[in-house]
């Protein structure tokens, strides 16, 4: 594997991420402590966070390194939620950016709901209310499971009735989908 960064850099980025520890500043997220010695973070060549079913955290160095506690918080404790919920073991849905999309928006609500970091994404609900595909929808107390099929369901009522769909809300990689529908049927872990 090519590597962009130098090996000094890559071990001052494992020891900052194995040292950390969410306990001192964000005491409400202190649980997270102990998922971080069972991982294995890996730095990421495209530099996109990641969690897979193999405990491998992907994380950025580049972050790692400049990035200010916060946003290093936010970004680790958004992967080992995919962990703790489970996420990173659904292999594959039929619309797998729609499922990608409401467990990103689940997690980040969770840290918003339960603790003082500051969330680093637009993919996070108000007051509990998410508008997603022309629909608001209320994530409270929701599985990914079932929040994931209440927004399939608005998707495809959107498709059907022609409704112009808000895009304001989300980002770039669901404006794609929804702009290329058949774009669907792709089997990986969720980012
Ligand atoms: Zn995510």
């Amino acid at each position: 594997m090519k590597m962009k960064f130098s090996l000094e850099h890559i071990i001052k980025c494992q020891e900052k991420l194995k040292n950390f520890r969410f306990g001192s500043d964000y005491p409400l997220l202190a649980f997270l402590d102990y998922w971080i010695p069972i991982v294995q973070f890996i730095p990421s060549e495209d530099l996109e966070w990641s969690m897979d079913q193999d405990l491998k955290l992907l994380y950025n160095p580049q972050m790692v390194i400049y990035g200010n506690k916060d946003k290093l918080a936010f970004c680790l404790a958004h992967e080992l939620l995919h962990l703790i919920f489970l996420h990173v073991f659904i292999k594959e849905a039929r619309y797998s950016e729609i499922l990608e999309t409401c467990a990103d928006v689940l997690i980040n609500t969770f840290i918003k709901n339960t603790s003082n970091l500051q969330i680093f994404s637009s993919l996070v609900a108000k007051d509990n209310k998410f508008n997603l595909c022309g629909q608001t929808i209320d994530v409270k107390e929701k599985s990914l499971y079932s929040l994931y099929h209440e927004v399939v369901t608005a998707y495809k009522k959107s498709k059907d009735n022609e409704i112009k769909i808000d895009m304001k809300s989300l980002e770039n990689y669901l404006k794609i989908l929804l702009s290329y529908p058949d774009v669907k049927e792709k089997t990986q872990t969720i980012g």
